[in-house]
């Protein structure tokens, strides 16, 4: 793995790992380019405006990652600092460095959630329109979908209406971190804009499974997106000739959106097979969406680390998370004989797991 060479692995880290197509290298040979700080970038603008049109709303702006898109999306909603209400499983509360609080000065009051859906009656509990004595407003509701540590969950369009008609009630925007909207989107059959209709902002990722090399994308009002633009130069992501990376994004949007529902689909069928070797191996209900979590760790020997060091002997990469579970994703580079073979890697290796007390010199 040093080599950093994984391509003869089945690599099912993340759908980060997807390299570009030959039409996003040809797009960035080709795309027309200015200094995005300067005048703009003819590229950058067109993929925003693409970007906008598919959300659905009114403007869109690109940033570097999905992690600058959020901590912009929650600098602009911090107008007075306050409270971010959000699930106590996001992605944004576990696995951006804390950007919210430390840069945004977002104070986070989580929630406890199932499945990427956060229980409604503490979240409703959480809101505070205004100042009280004790307490500082809520600035900004968080969702997430798909929802990433729970295992790629998808929540419902009536629940994502219910939090929103909570935080409306309440005067308080919701940003939704929508990294993998499009595998939700898919999941439910539904065009994007139907679930961001739910949520003042959002972020999307053109580099997961749209497989573009770098990028995402922050959609929101006017309003918004201007302010935003201004705390993407504070944070460090006022770029020159974008317009190389945005042509890769906007292929991505052209052209990589209709086959998501195939990784869905092979998630689905590596579920239903982990799933046939012992149901134990994996959540009660399959995800409907790219991620498949592989439920481990009955002893310590055989803990998540230990399975990736035994899956990477088969020539499977995955990814352990946690002190019980590996994650499983799937994207463009894995086929349906890559889900077969992936099935058989975990039965051999369970089966060695439970001949052997010798913990991990057998395998
Ligand atoms: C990947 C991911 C992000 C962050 O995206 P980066 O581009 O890696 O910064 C944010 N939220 C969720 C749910 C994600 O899965």
């Amino acid at each position: 793995m040093t080599s950093g060479n994984t391509e003869r692995f089945i690599d099912l880290r993340s759908d980060t790992v997807t390299r570009p197509t030959a039409w996003m290298w040809e797009a960035m040979q080709t795309a027309s380019l200015g200094d995005d700080t300067l005048e703009g970038d003819p590229t950058v603008r067109a993929l925003e405006h693409l970007a906008a049109v598919m959300t659905g709303k009114e403007e869109a702006m690109f940033v570097v990652s999905g992690t600058m898109g959020n901590l912009i999306a929650s600098l602009c909603h911090a107008t007075r600092g306050g409270e971010a209400v959000i699930d106590a499983q996001a992605h944004m509360a576990k696995s951006e460095a804390g950007g919210m609080s430390r840069l945004a000065h977002l104070f986070p009051v989580l929630i406890p959630s199932v499945r990427g859906e956060m229980d409604l009656d503490q979240l409703a509990g959480a809101l505070r329109p205004g100042f009280s004595r004790y307490g500082q407003p809520t600035a900004m509701v968080g969702v997430e979908s798909t929802h990433n540590h729970s295992g790629g969950y998808v929540p419902s369009l009536a629940y994502l209406a219910d939090v929103h008609a909570l935080a409306l009630r309440a005067s308080v925007p919701v940003h939704m971190d929508g990294a993998r909207i499009f595998n939700a989107a898919a999941a439910l059959s539904v065009d994007v804009a139907q679930i961001a209709a739910h949520c003042e902002s959002l972020t999307f990722c053109l580099s997961k499974g749209l497989s573009a090399p770098m990028g995402a994308m922050l959609a929101g009002s006017h309003a918004m997106i201007e302010q935003a633009r201004t705390f993407r130069r504070m944070t460090g992501g006022g770029l020159r000739q974008a317009g190389i990376m945005a042509a890769a994004g906007k292929v991505a949007l052209e052209t990589m959106v209709t086959r998501l529902a195939e990784d869905n689909r092979r998630a689905q069928r590596l579920w239903t097979g982990l799933a046939a070797i012992d149901p134990q191996l994996v959540d009660a209900v399959p995800s409907n969406s790219n991620i498949v979590r592989l439920r481990v760790a009955e002893q310590r020997e055989r803990n998540p680390k230990a399975w990736e060091a035994a899956l990477a002997k088969h020539g499977v990469l995955a990814r352990a998370s946690g002190t019980a579970t590996l994650r499983l994703v799937t994207h463009r580079h894995i086929g349906d004989d890559d889900i077969e073979e992936t099935i058989a890697a975990v039965a051999s290796i369970r089966d060695a797991f439970a001949a052997s007390a010798a913990p991990l010199g057998g395998l």
